[in-house]
């Protein structure tokens, strides 16, 4: 039987590989992809059967890189898109969308498309043991998942992370990290326990399983969209992986005649405090320059960006651009998106709504034009960023004459 997974290939010496537990070539140490059979695939997808598969990211199962069914994250992804018309007003955008992944099953955030993809994958390869090295929503939807699936979990996470990040764990009871050091530091570790234990490390060396899962943001979007692509999208970059995943989801559905003639101008958002790929971009290098991150966006924060290179080249071939912005435009960002939508998102909302506003102003976004800004995690896990920023509550008696009293004062 043909099967729609033909094996792993390296992005840039093309050498393949079997469908393993692969991440790196070992030739050119290229980062590894995977191959799908496109034919097999043309023949059994439809936008029918799409529109009649499940209301989750298993809608697009035929594009996944996975041999049998789900057997995690069966809730994951399809979330709210929003005509989101007050901060588009703001903004003097008529067109402006918002893909609302604060909402996204199991725990609000962009990182449970990933995670049901690659558990899905880890328990096919036959791991017992999952693992991450993560930013924080990472290491959130990988305990959640191993708690559902049945997976042992180990999550590894720069000790300094919010408070609400680290209870995102401790609750699921996996095996919880805390190193001393930064995201970079993090990783660094990790590949290197990667080579000791014969665990699925979902950013690692099951990565270009994992990283597929982010294709479906891209998906959902052209669905959306009654089967064509936006006009403009913004991403946030950390590793530069969801911006390379969109760029890819939108060229395959072209590729499988499912929408003809993606002119899609992808811009990607960054921290100023952590911008490898934006000052790249800026000042015009083909390669990135690690950093050391100093940013309120931590889930953004990282300072050596395995896909940020690739990222760089989709972003310039698609003729958009990559700004970052400051800590206090971040909160501001946050800000403006809860009191004109009513969505508490995370630092790294911030850092996309910033940067959408940027561009707004500096008419590279047209108020014609369709806009999607991807808001991938929940404020409620970053509380302390804007718990200083905020108004306080009025103190009354319980009594209506303080209330009144309170209410002139106002
Ligand atoms: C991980 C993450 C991203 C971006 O991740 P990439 O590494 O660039 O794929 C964006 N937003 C949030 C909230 C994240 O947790």
């Amino acid at each position: 039987m043909m099967k729609k997974i033909k094996g792993l290939f390296c992005k840039e010496c093309k050498k393949e590989y079997p469908a393993e537990a692969l991440h790196v070539c070992e030739f050119c140490f290229g980062p590894l992809e995977v191959a799908y059979n496109y034919d097999l695939i043309k023949s059994e997808i439809s936008r029918e059967k799409i529109t009649q598969g499940p209301k989750s990211l298993w809608r697009y199962i035929d594009l996944l890189p996975i041999e049998g069914g789900p057997t995690a994250g069966l809730n994951a992804g399809y979330t709210p898109m929003i005509h989101a018309k007050n901060l588009g007003a703001a903004l003097g955008l008529d067109y402006l969308y918002l893909k609302n992944d604060t909402v996204n099953c199991l725990t609000l955030s962009f990182k449970d498309r990933v995670v049901a993809v690659a558990l899905t994958r880890a328990k096919e390869l036959g791991f017992d043991t999952v693992a991450c090295a993560s930013t924080g929503n990472l290491a959130n939807s990988v305990a959640a998942h191993a708690a559902e699936a049945g997976f042992r979990c180990f999550v590894f996470i720069p000790s300094d992370l919010e408070s609400g990040k680290i209870l995102g764990n401790l609750i699921y009871k996996p095996n919880v990290v805390g190193v001393q050091g930064t995201y970079d530091d993090v990783n660094r570790l990790c590949s290197e326990i990667a080579g000791e234990y014969p665990w699925a490390f979902v950013n690692i060396n099951i990565r270009p399983y994992y990283s597929e899962g982010s294709k479906t943001m891209a998906y959902e979007t052209m669905e959306y969209f009654n089967w064509s692509t936006p006009d403009h999208v913004v991403v946030p970059i950390a590793s530069g992986s969801l911006l390379t995943k969109i760029s890819k989801g939108f060229g395959e559905f072209e590729q499988l005649g499912l929408i003809s003639g993606c002119k899609t101008q992808i811009h990607g958002a960054q921290a100023e405090g952590c911008n490898p790929v934006a000052s790249a971009f800026k000042e015009k290098r083909d390669f990135i320059r690690p950093v050391k991150p100093k940013t309120v966006a931590k889930s953004l924060a990282i300072g050596n960006p395995a896909d940020g290179f690739y990222a760089l080249r989709i972003v310039r071939e698609s003729g958009g651009i990559i700004d970052e912005v400051t800590d206090d435009e971040i909160i501001d960002g946050m800000k403006l998106l809860a009191e004109t939508q009513g969505i508490f998102t995370e630092t790294a909302g911030g850092v996309t709504v910033a940067v959408l506003k940027k561009l707004a102003e500096r008419g590279i976004l047209k108020k014609g034009e369709s806009t999607v800004a991807y808001i991938t995690g929940n404020g409620l896990k970053t509380q302390e960023a804007v718990s200083q920023k905020v108004g306080k509550p009025w103190h009354i008696q319980p009594n209506l004459k303080s209330f009144q009293d309170t209410l002139k004062k106002v």
